[in-house]
């Protein structure tokens, strides 16, 4: 029987926001003992972006170098009329933008990031990493919390839910059932960029804009790979991720798309798609001993490229506050999310607006290209003070 001055924290959930977490709480000298469902500590998925917000976590957390080494950087953001072909934008990732943000915009595989972390991990002393472990539940005894797995229990001082958009620790919590469909679907792959036509291979995010499709295109690990990720509107999924795509439907979502979008599209035999969702912000996710973390807690679509960035922040905001000498890890809980509650249901509803503007049709389409063509670029970078600026 675990004494319970020692007991450990608790997490359900080894993404990234579940190793972010650890990380920050047994560099306070804390045991933490996290469960993953999977049978190893494997990250799947494609690229993603970072933004410059995120590079002042891995700064405070000593892993900006880890990240460059692993990262590339673009020399642009910009987006195209997926229709057309045209440019309707572009944001030089230049000087400028590091002078404002002091820190780059960056694109990384996502088992390159979530191995930095595991990596960072790595002989911490008071880290237990088990897997093949599926949390179901929990009972909070007030003074501990006691862990409900299809392996068994486990007693820990508290608990915290980084289980992701389908979380268990969340279906307790909070009971609010199963995260809202959006009706978009994702694509992803990443192929070696030497299959890419040539004249197609940018060192830029390029998002290409069509009628409720778009494809964002990027390169990998220093440009070896390249990351496409297509979007498109339908009712035909309800729920699932991560299972295998249809060239076929693709073809026919994008049959109006520009030559350059199918061009690339008909480089890809092998998609996987997911069924994209998220929830309404929530002001209150912690209960007692136990919170949730990343998407469990605020799960956003991707449209602004930050779900990853909001977990990360959140690990650290949450460490600061337990990490405080004058209090209980309730009040810890309750503090950590009232700092956070406010700029992750930000993002979360900006990045609905956004995943509108991306796929707008018609007159829409054009009054966006113009409001976003009318635009300097001081005023496209202060748009985005609000979130690159970090916490
Ligand atoms: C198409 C797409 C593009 C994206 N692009 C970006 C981007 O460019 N930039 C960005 O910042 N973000 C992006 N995101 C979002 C980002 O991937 C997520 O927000 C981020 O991974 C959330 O991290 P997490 O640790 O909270 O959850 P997850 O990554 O979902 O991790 C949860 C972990 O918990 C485990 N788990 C689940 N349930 C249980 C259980 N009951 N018991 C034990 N373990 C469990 C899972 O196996 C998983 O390992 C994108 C997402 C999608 C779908």
């Amino acid at each position: 029987m675990e004494n319970k001055q020692e007991l450990p924290i608790l997490i359900a959930g080894g993404g990234i926001g579940g190793f972010a977490t650890a990380l920050c709480l047994c560099r306070q000298g804390r045991q933490v003992r996290l469960f993953e469902q999977a049978p190893e500590i494997k990250e799947i998925g494609a690229g993603i972006q970072i933004g410059p917000n995120a590079f002042y976590i891995f700064e405070r957390l000593g892993l900006t170098a880890a990240v460059l080494a692993k990262a590339s950087l673009p020399q642009t953001l910009k987006m195209m009329d997926g229709i057309t072909g045209e440019e309707v934008t572009s944001i030089p990732l230049d000087d400028a933008f590091l002078k404002r943000f002091t820190h780059p915009y960056a694109l990384i595989h996502r088992a390159d990031l979530h191995r930095i972390f595991v990596d960072a991990c790595a002989g911490l002393p008071g880290l237990e990493v088990i897997t093949g472990v599926k949390v179901r539940g929990y009972t909070d005894l007030g003074d501990s919390v006691i862990v409900h797995s299809d392996q068994g229990d486990h007693t820990g001082s508290a608990l915290i839910g980084a289980d992701g958009l389908w979380s268990a620790v969340r279906s307790q919590l909070i009971g609010d059932g199963a995260p809202r469909v959006s009706g978009h679907i994702a694509y992803r792959a990443v192929l070696p960029t030497a299959d890419v036509p040539e004249d197609l291979r940018s060192n830029s995010m390029t998002l290409w804009a069509g009628a409720k499709t778009h494809l964002v295109q990027y390169p990998l690990r220093n440009g070896e790979l390249f990351n496409l990720v297509a979007v498109f509107h339908s009712d035909k999924y309800v729920e699932g991720w991560d299972t295998h795509g249809d060239p076929e439907e693709l073809k026919f979502r994008f049959r109006d798309a520009a030559p350059p979008v199918k061009a690339l599209l008909q480089k890809i035999d092998s998609w996987r798609m997911w069924v994209l969702c998220d929830r309404d912000p929530i002001k209150n996710w912690s209960s007692g001993n136990v919170t949730l973390l990343g998407d469990a807690a605020h799960p956003m679509l991707q449209y602004m490229a930050q779900g990853a960035c909001m977990a990360m922040e959140d690990a650290v905001v949450l460490a600061e506050e337990m990490g405080r000498s004058d209090t209980s890890i309730a009040d810890a809980f309750v503090r950590y999310q009232d700092r956070r509650y406010m700029r992750t249901g930000k993002v979360q509803m900006s990045a609905r607006l956004y995943g509108e503007f991306y796929h707008a049709a018609g007159v829409n389409r054009e009054l966006r290209n113009q409001f976003l063509q009318a635009r300097t670029e001081s005023q496209t970078l202060d748009s985005m003070a609000w979130l690159y600026n970090g916490i």
